[in-house]
């Protein structure tokens, strides 16, 4: 199931929508709890200043215009200017805090997303779109942020404030103030059935954002096959719907949310309005206070802007929250391989591996089938058979990416399961086909394969890798960057990097997945020969594509539909006919360098 479109269900209940904010404030709110209480501080004062603003304009009127006092000009003229400077400065305050712990907190919880991400199991990499996760950690951790800065500025700033002007109006004329306020329910009540439509559409959006990104980095990552095929037209196709799906439905949130727009506007204009004829009528028949009138109007104008945002604010919070509850699923993904609870450490220098009648299936299909198999410690097993075997998987059970559904895979006697994943993972090197190399310096990739390898080390398995003469001849030497995924090297170079890693791991079992390209002889000597410095010493499984390989393998077990159906030396099974004499010829390349016929 993919995690971005399962188990999201339409309308959601208080508690369900709680649950994540409550979980995110206490996760996230201590390390920032004094900040935020500064901040809030500071928000009270900048909402006491905007009241303030508005109760002046009684003296103003009366004091000055009705009783034309010239004495106080200058002392009201200096409060004005006063009140102005304390907003002004609160509210710079405020907001610096808010966006210190704002881009904070992204950064924690982006953190947290990736080590998330890093701790699942392989299945979950094999079954997830890279957009997804990628979508996850950059956008979801600012939905978070913008939840919090959402409630904290609607309580902090929009709240206060509206208390405040809402004491002043009823400071000055309590009558009208209980008459205007009848507008908020009705308010209130007309955002919240906007709710529903917005939550489904914001979800939308971001699975359909996530498609975006794993078309552009398919495109990125294939560019050589988009070229030489011509995908250009379909994957531009695509690139369109998705952009096209992503700005309807940016759209859609957008046109919802300014609905609230008319709604608002129409109730302030009624309210404003219906106030000026009543307070009119006031003071002309019952002669009423004029300062008071202006004071209350200038409240209710400035408690405008404050009660819109507040009647959003559940439609605002709404968006936010979809983002928060994505990144809490990634958070609570609990990978299904872990270390037993009463794992211990791995710790041996030879292995002797053993599958027993393993059984092991990626989904519903056998893949392997009661596949036993032994292979002495320090001794090397080749690995052959037509594609589909099951030769990959057994790599990905010995480095327990994945358990058996039935048997064992036992080191020394002992189920790997009873190993901790950590340590048992320390015990093995992998070389793959397709190495992959680090964006970084050549150093830093050989260093990989132990973090704290002296240079010195670093060195001596370059030079026993082949590695040394190349990488000296790279301007910068050892410091040469090798560029994204070791796009400044040769495939042969990468290769050798590759072996420079993994003899430096000192891992007692090696798993070797050949190089299925050809290089040219020189190249293909100098791997050859470094393979034979990595194997020696340890228990090697190989999947091997050379004849040379195979020949010099103590055991070569011959696989077919994930089982093992023939095993032996070479010469035994070239005795013995049948598929590996089969694939001898159709599979293995011979690297001594033959002349080519000429027709
Ligand atoms: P080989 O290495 O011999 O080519 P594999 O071990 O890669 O074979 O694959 C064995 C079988 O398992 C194949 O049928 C393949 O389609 C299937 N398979 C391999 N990896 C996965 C996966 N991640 N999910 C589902 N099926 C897989």
């Amino acid at each position: 199931m993919n995690f971005l479109t399962g188990r999201f269900a339409g309308f959601l209940g208080p508690e369900q929508k709680l649950g994540p904010l409550v979980r995110l404030f206490r996760a996230n709110f201590r390390p920032y709890a004094r900040r935020y209480a500064f901040a809030l501080v500071m928000m009270v004062i900048a909402a006491a200043a905007t009241a303030g603003s508005a109760y002046i304009i009684k003296e103003i009127i009366n004091k000055i215009f009705i009783e034309k006092n010239e004495g106080l000009v200058f002392t009201i003229a200096g409060i004005i200017v006063a009140v102005y400077l304390v907003k002004g400065f609160a509210t710079y305050f405020s907001s610096v805090t808010l966006t210190k712990i704002g881009n904070s907190l992204v950064a924690r919880l982006q953190r947290q997303l990736y080590d998330a991400v890093l701790r699942q199991d392989i299945a979950f990499f094999q079954s997830h779109a890279l957009g997804d996760i990628m979508v996850r950690i950059s956008q979801n951790a600012s939905a978070a942020r913008s939840a919090i800065d959402l409630i904290v500025l609607s309580l902090g700033r929009d709240l206060f404030t509206l208390i405040s002007l809402i004491a002043v109006m009823v400071v000055q004329n309590p009558t009208m103030s209980a008459l205007s306020l009848v507008i908020a329910p009705i308010a209130i009540y007309g955002v919240t059935h906007l709710l529903r439509k917005v939550r489904t559409a914001a979800r939308k959006e971001v699975v359909t954002s996530a498609q975006i990104i794993t078309i552009v980095q398919e495109s990125v990552q294939g560019i050589r096959v988009v070229k030489s095929f011509g995908l250009e037209d379909r994957l531009r196709a695509a690139f369109g719907r998705a952009t096209a799906n992503v700005e309807q439905l940016s759209n859609r949130i957008a046109t919802l949310g300014a609905r609230s727009s008319p709604l608002m506007e129409t109730l302030g204009g009624f309210a404003i309005a219906f106030v000026v004829m009543f307070g009119g009528y006031q003071i002309v028949h019952h002669n009423a206070d004029p300062g008071a009138f202006f004071s209350f109007i200038t409240a209710l104008l400035l408690a405008y802007e404050p009660a819109k945002r507040l009647a959003r604010f559940n439609l605002d919070l709404e968006k936010s929250l979809v983002g928060v509850r994505m990144m809490y699923e990634v958070l609570d993904l609990v990978p299904e391989l872990q270390s037993a609870p009463d794992a211990v450490e791995a710790r041996f220098e030879a292995a002797s591996v053993r599958f027993d009648r393993v059984d092991f299936a990626y989904g519903e299909a056998p893949v392997l089938r009661g596949l036993s198999l032994t292979v002495p410690a320090n001794s090397v097993v080749a690995l052959v058979g037509p594609s589909g075997a099951g030769k990959s998987t057994v790599f990905s059970l010995v480095e327990r990416f994945y358990d058996p559904t039935g048997g064992a895979v036992l080191i020394n006697g002992t189920d790997v399961r009873r190993f901790t994943v950590d340590s048992l993972r320390r015990h093995i090197a992998l070389v793959t086909q397709d190495t992959f190399l680090f964006d970084g310096t050549v150093a830093a990739n050989i260093a990989d394969g132990r973090p704290d390898a002296t240079p010195a080390e670093i060195e001596a398995a370059a030079r026993d890798a082949n590695a040394y003469e190349f990488i000296m001849a790279m301007p910068g030497g050892f410091e040469a960057r090798v560029g994204e995924g070791g796009g400044n090297l040769s495939g042969g170079q990468r290769q050798r990097i590759a072996i420079a890693r993994a003899i430096l791991r000192q891992a007692p079992i090696l798993l070797l997945d050949e190089a299925t390209s050809a290089l040219d002889a020189q190249a293909e000597r100098d791997i050859q020969e470094a393979l034979g410095r990595l194997m020696t010493g340890r228990t090697t499984f190989v999947i091997a594509h050379r004849l040379a390989t195979v020949r010099d393998a103590d055991l070569i077990c011959v696989m077919d539909k994930g089982e093992v159906v023939q095993s032996g030396t070479h010469e035994q099974l070239m005795a013995e006919g049948g598929l590996y004499a089969h694939l001898r010829a159709l599979q293995f390349r011979d690297e001594t360098p033959t002349v080519a016929a000429v027709g």
